[in-house]
């Protein structure tokens, strides 16, 4: 089986409104090249800063380059200039940080809130209370140069199918909350980025319309 030979696969059995997100990650550029142009591949997931500056340099403008990985504030620069979309934001100081480089880039910088929802210490995320918290700040509304897309969340790694289940579903519950409540007249809002390639058909049942698969497609690390 190739690269390309998989995507379809998935394609085939993945609902038309979940958009695949190809995570790249130590994959080489001609790799990428190769499902981009031989499959139509858009949307490519890097997960290091350097990694993906290096390759979006390297690599056709029609791509759309998300960034998945935790974000240093050191670093924003660098994804700001490339990412159409950032998915890991995981903190207020992160997204001052984005705001203030995606204005000096004059650019308005697509983001999703990473919620934190594994029974796991390695995971970053907002919490349910950090969330609601940002919500409810004017300052964090006034951000002219973050657009707030959707939420992220990545489920404990456990073969623990309903407790993964749990999880993605507790995400799409604050997911429903917002699209209904604060986010409501917000036509930008909508994604929900859940499921791996161990988990994706668990997010799919759960309500997600964005995954993010690497080894399913681009074969084991
Ligand atoms: C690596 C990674 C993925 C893809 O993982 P696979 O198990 O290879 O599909 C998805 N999301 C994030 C945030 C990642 O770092």
């Amino acid at each position: 089986m190739t690269n390309i030979d998989r995507l379809i696969g998935l394609r085939n059995e993945i609902p038309p409104e979940v958009q695949i997100v190809a995570v790249s990650k130590f994959k080489a550029t001609s790799e990428i090249q190769n499902l981009h142009e031989g499959a139509g591949q858009r949307i490519f997931g890097e997960n290091r800063a350097q990694e993906l500056a290096t390759k979006a340099a390297q690599l056709p403008k029609s791509i759309e380059w998300h960034f998945i990985g935790h974000l240093q504030s050191n670093k924003v620069k660098t994804v700001v200039q490339v990412a159409s979309m950032i998915q890991s934001v995981d903190s207020y100081r992160l997204l001052l940080e984005i705001n203030k480089e995606a204005s000096k880039a004059g650019k308005v910088q697509d983001c999703l809130l990473q919620i934190y929802i594994a029974k796991e210490e390695s995971k970053f995320g907002f919490s349910e209370e950090e969330l609601a918290q940002i919500l409810n700040d004017n300052a964090f509304h006034n951000l002219q140069h973050i657009r707030i897309r959707g939420l992220m969340g990545m489920a404990t790694f456990t073969d623990n199918w309903q407790l993964v289940a749990s999880e993605f579903g507790f995400l799409r519950k604050q997911f429903e909350q917002l699209k209904n409540g604060i986010y409501s007249h917000c036509e930008s809002f909508g994604i929900l980025s859940m499921g791996m390639t161990d988990d994706y058909r668990i997010a799919i049942d759960e309500g997600s319309n964005m995954v993010r698969i690497g080894s399913g497609i681009f074969g084991a690390r």
